[in-house]
């Protein structure tokens, strides 16, 4: 009696296996949709998601573009006003002569300089001053020179300059000044070279022409930036 009972079991055992083995059989059938449901989905996403990164891709774009223009703008209205502010200092935005270490003044028959004020950039390892008299008349009578000296101590040495006469360029013995052309007349050029090194951090400087009578008029700061 236990034996058909047993084999009555493995045969419902067997149905049951065959049942699922048929249910996993369909299973594979079933995975095809899911695949091309998947590849659908995968495509739409991908779609979508390539649309919405070209988008940002153009906003950005565009975000760039705006950015870009708005920086070209500043730096063109930058450019603008260093060409105002480099104007007096003559010649560092005009082409060829760049050198910021490198400054020139004129002056000519009157007593005036060209400019009343120079700056120049605390990295220069030298600094150099051309001046040239633009005039006509000699300078034992309309000389010009350039000295740079404490601002404070322009008068001061300016007279003392009158005393130190033409055969010392109108530049009297005093450890205060830092540096001195000679004295030249019309038509002539000097220049002079000197280490920034020889200023003094707390002193404010200043140029001036010593030549008798001039300092009181032929003078201005000299002022280093950076
Ligand atoms: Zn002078």
């Amino acid at each position: 009696m236990q034996t058909p009972i047993s084999s009555h079991n493995n045969e419902s055992t067997g149905l049951v296996l065959s049942a699922c083995g048929s249910e996993s059989t369909e299973a594979p059938a079933a995975a095809p949709p899911a695949d091309s449901m998947t590849d659908t989905v995968t495509d739409a996403m991908t779609d979508t998601m390539t649309d919405a990164v070209e988008d940002v891709t153009e906003q950005v774009g565009a975000g760039m573009a705006e950015a870009t223009g708005a920086v070209e703008g500043i730096v063109g209205e930058a450019n603008d006003a260093m060409d105002v502010v480099s104007e007096p200092a003559e010649g560092q935005p005009a082409a060829g002569e760049g050198d910021p270490c490198s400054l020139s003044i004129e002056a000519g028959d009157t007593i005036a300089f060209s400019t009343d004020a120079m700056s120049v950039p605390s990295s220069c390892a030298d600094v150099t001053v051309t001046l040239t008299h633009t005039g006509t008349m000699p300078k034992q009578s309309m000389g010009h020179n350039w000295v740079l000296l404490p601002e404070t101590a322009i008068q001061e040495i300016g007279i003392a300059a009158a005393r130190a006469g033409l055969n010392n360029n109108c530049v009297p013995d005093d450890p205060r000044i830092v540096a001195s052309t000679e004295v030249v007349g019309g038509g002539e050029s000097t220049s002079v070279t000197f280490s920034l090194d020889a200023l003094d951090d707390g002193t404010t400087y200043g140029f001036a022409c010593t030549f008798p009578g001039h300092w009181a008029v032929m003078k201005g700061t000299f002022t280093v930036s950076g």
